[in-house]
């Protein structure tokens, strides 16, 4: 294949490289959905899903059904077993820390993941809670012990995510779990895209409409292969599992009545209004 057909390629996802080289496969995007009471899996193109049969890490099947984007709620595209993130991987963000000689690792939970259009619910006893907006890689088969080379046939690819994280908590606990992981500040979605070069995307935050943070993914200290192989030799990562790989620049705090997007190429856009708790306990 030849970029005389550069224009074709682009309009379906593919893309040529340098003289001629095709390096990439067709990007699809792949969602979660609940419709007349049921679950599925689709492709979504445009504004159709095209129902899928099975689970999406297993060689789904298209039934042949579809249905209007604008008829369903889109749900987190994964149910991960676990949920791993990265912390200071943009030197953007890094203020006057230093650069990190390896990926700092935590943990949220997969009960704090929201979908698409689902609120975050501040606590009643926050303070500072803050957005981050951040690719997000999904896993494809189970991952234990890979090396760099080896990571990218491990990736199944990619979402946005908006890594919601309580920063006087962060500072005051004993780890980040209540900071990090508490119920819905996982927003996730609303699609996962394969075929993507996830090492060049650019992710923007907006908040109330007004852009917050712009970067691109070429700019992580630790790219994507490197984040899968380095997580993988101390946990292994099952099928689904997601890694959030890090935001960008500055954050800031989130009230009840703003509205967050995480806006990610290739991907979509993942909006989540605010809310305060109904009340404490
Ligand atoms: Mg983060």
């Amino acid at each position: 294949m030849r970029c005389l057909r550069r224009a074709i390629f682009v309009a379906t996802g593919l893309w040529c490289i340098g003289g001629g080289a095709l390096a990439q496969s067709p990007v699809t995007r792949h969602v979660r959905y609940s419709h007349a009471g049921r679950v599925a899996y689709g492709v979504l193109e445009g504004e159709t899903i095209h129902e899928l049969d099975g689970d999406l890490f297993a060689a789904p099947r298209p039934t042949g059904r579809t249905v209007r984007l604008a008829d369903v709620r889109l749900l987190p595209p994964v149910q991960p077993s676990k949920v791993i993130a990265v912390g200071l991987n943009y030197r953007s963000h890094l203020g006057e820390r230093p650069v990190p000689a390896y990926p700092g690792l935590f943990a949220k939970l997969p009960s704090s993941l929201i979908g698409p259009g689902e609120n975050i619910v501040i606590p009643a006893d926050s303070r500072d809670l803050h957005y981050e907006g951040e690719l997000v890689v999904v896993i494809a088969k189970t991952a234990r012990n890979i090396s760099v080379a080896e990571a990218p046939q491990y990736i199944f690819g990619v979402t946005a995510g908006n890594d919601v994280s309580e920063r006087e908590w962060q500072q005051a606990d004993l780890q980040w779990l209540r900071a990090k992981a508490s119920d819905t500040f996982g927003p996730i979605g609303p699609a996962i895209a394969t075929g993507l070069n996830y090492n060049d995307l650019l992710v923007q935050t907006r908040l109330n409409g007004d852009l917050r943070q712009s970067e691109r993914t070429r700019d992580l200290i630790f790219d994507v292969p490197a984040l899968v192989s380095y997580v993988s030799r101390y946990i292994t990562l099952l099928p689904g599992d997601v890694i959030y790989t890090g935001t960008p620049g500055t954050t800031a705090a989130l009230k009840p009545g703003d509205v967050v997007e995480v806006e990610i190429e290739g991907v979509g856009l993942l909006r989540n209004h605010v809310v305060a708790a109904a009340r404490s306990p």
